[in-house]
C-alpha cells in the first residue's frame, strides 16, 4: 500500500470462489475481462483486495488453477487473517483482536459434542481464529442455535457462520470478512487513505457482512447463492448501494462498476479492433495490456494475419530499441515484431492465454516511462510468468515509443522453457 501516496480511487473487496472466480467457466473469460480491465484502468491508483474463506493453503491453490491477479491485500479464512502485498505480511494488530473471548480448545471440545452433525474439515482449513465444519442443510441452523449457547455459557463470544449451503465456520465475534473489512478502512483512514470508493463483492453467506458496512456499494452476482439473497431480501432491500447483477461472477463486478458509476468499466478484452482503440493521454499501462491482449489474439489466430497490425507495431517501437529475451538473448525490438508473423495462429485450440499483472509504471524523467509487470502466458496445462520491463518515451502530441524490453523468468514461474516464448 505504501506504493499509493494519495486516497485509491477505488477499493474491491472480492470473495473468490464463485464471485472472482467462476468455477463454471473452464475458460476463465470473466475473470479474464476483470484482470484487463483492472491493470488497464486502476491498478496504479486503487486497491485490490481479496476476502475469502480459504485458508492460505487453499488460496495459494486456487492462484495456481486460476488467471488470479495479486491483490494488495489478502483477507483469508473468513476474515481471521489480514495480509499484505506480495510477501503476504500479516497483520499483527488483527491477531490481536482476535484474541478476545477466544479459546480453540473449549470451541473443539464443545463442538466435538455434535459428532453426529459437524465434520470436521481438512486440517489445512483449522487456524488459529477459525474452526471449520461441513453440516447438511437440514442441520445447520439447529446445531448453530445450540452450539452458540454452549459456547457463551464457557464465556466465549463467537460467531457461527453458515456459508455455500456446506460450510459452518466458528470464529471470534469479532472476526468475519465485515469486521475486517470495518478494520481496513479504518487503518486506511488513520493512513489518510481511506479509499474514495469501495465496492464489495460476493455470493453466499459469509459475504453478507461486506454489504452491512456503511458507505461501501455492495454487488452480489448474478449466480449468488439462496442464502446470500435471503439475507438481502431481509435485511437490504431498500439499500439502493447494493444490486443483484445480472452477470456471472467476474462479468457481475464490471457491470457493477459500471452501474455505481466508480470509473471505466471496458475492458480491453470487449474491444475487438485495437487500431481503433486509442487513449487521448499517454498511458503506458493501457499500452501494455493493449499489446498482450494483441499478442494473445494472434498466437489464438484470432486476428486477422494482416501486414497493418504488424506495421503498426513496428512504428511505435523505436529504431533501435532492443529487446531482451528471458534466454539472455538480445534482439532488435522490430526484427522481434516481424517474427511474429511466424507465430500467427500456432497456439490455436491449445488454450491459450496471456494476461498482465502488477503493471506499474514510473514517469522518473518527463516523457520517459518505466513499467514493470508480470507477463504470464498460460498453453493447455502449462504456466510461464515473465518479469518484465518496458521503457517507453513520448513526444509532445505523438503515441508512446517502445524503447527498451526486458524479461526475466519470475520465480513464480512453474516452467522456464525458453521456447516460443516470443515476448
Ligand atoms: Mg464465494
Amino acid at each position: 500500500m505504501e506504493r499509493l501516496t494519495s486516497p485509491p480511487r477505488l477499493m474491491i473487496v472480492s470473495d473468490l470462489d464463485h464471485t472472482m472466480v467462476d468455477h463454471h467457466d473452464p475458460e476463465n473469460l470473466s475473470l479474464l475481462r476483470f484482470n484487463s480491465l483492472w491493470e488497464n484502468a486502476y491498478r496504479h491508483d486503487s486497491l485490490l483486495v481479496f476476502s475469502t474463506g480459504r485458508s492460505p493453503t487453499l488460496y495459494k491453490e486456487l492462484r495456481k488453477e486460476k488467471p488470479l491477479l495479486t491483490p494488495d491485500i489478502t483477507i483469508m479464512s473468513v476474515g481471521t487473517e489480514i495480509t499484505y502485498g506480495n510477501s503476504m505480511v500479516p497483520d499483527h494488530g488483527w491477531v490481536e483482536t482476535l484474541n478476545n473471548k477466544w479459546d480453540l480448545g473449549i470451541v473443539r471440545e464443545e463442538a466435538g459434542k455434535f459428532s453426529e452433525e459437524l465434520k470436521l474439515q481438512s486440517e489445512t482449513e483449522q487456524r488459529p481464529h477459525k474452526i471449520s465444519f461441513y453440516v447438511d442443510k437440514s442441520k445447520a441452523q439447529e446445531v448453530t442455535k445450540e452450539l452458540s449457547q454452549r459456547l457463551e455459557k464457557r464465556g466465549l463470544d463467537v460467531k457461527i457462520i453458515y456459508s455455500g449451503g456446506m460450510d459452518l465456520d466458528i470464529l471470534p465475534q469479532g472476526a468475519g470478512k465485515g469486521q475486517a473489512l470495518a478494520y481496513l478502512l479504518k487503518k486506511l483512514k488513520t493512513e489518510g487513505k481511506l479509499p474514495v470508493n469501495t465496492l464489495a463483492c460476493g455470493d453466499s453467506g459469509n459475504d453478507a457482512e461486506l454489504f452491512s458496512i456503511p458507505d461501501v456499494y455492495g454487488v452480489m452476482v448474478s449466480n449468488a447463492q439462496e442464502e446470500l439473497l435471503k439475507w438481502h431480501a431481509e435485511n437490504a432491500k431498500d439499500n439502493p448501494k447494493v444490486i443483484h447483477a445480472k452477470e456471472r461472477c467476474a462479468g457481475g463486478i464490471i457491470q457493477a462498476i459500471g452501474h455505481f458509476k466508480l470509473g471505466p468499466n471496458l475492458s480491453p478484452r470487449d474491444v475487438s479492433d485495437f487500431l481503433e482503440c486509442k487513449t487521448e493521454n499517454a498511458n503506458p499501462g493501457h499500452e501494455i495490456v493493449k499489446f498482450f491482449l494483441f499478442y494473445e489474439r494472434w498466437r489464438r489466430g484470432e486476428v486477422e494475419n494482416c501486414e497493418a497490425y504488424t506495421a503498426s507495431l513496428k512504428a511505435s517501437c523505436h529504431p533501435g530499441g532492443v529487446f531482451v529475451h528471458p534466454s539472455g538473448t538480445e534482439k532488435s525490438l522490430r526484427d522481434t515484431i516481424d517474427e511474429l508473423s511466424k507465430y500467427h495462429g500456432d497456439k490455436q485450440g491449445k488454450k491459450f492465454r496471456v494476461w498482465a499483472d502488477q503493471v506499474l509504471a514510473t514517469d522518473t524523467t518527463p516523457g520517459t516511462w518505466i513499467v514493470k509487470l508480470d507477463k504470464w502466458e498460460q498453453s493447455g496445462d502449462e504456466r510461464r510468468c515473465c518479469t518484465t520491463t518496458v521503457k517507453f518515451t513520448s513526444k509532445e502530441g505523438e503515441g508512446l515509443v517502445w524503447e527498451h524490453v526486458q524479461q526475466t523468468w519470475s520465480e513464480q514461474s512453474e516452467v522456464k522453457d525458453n521456447s516460443s516464448w516470443i515476448i
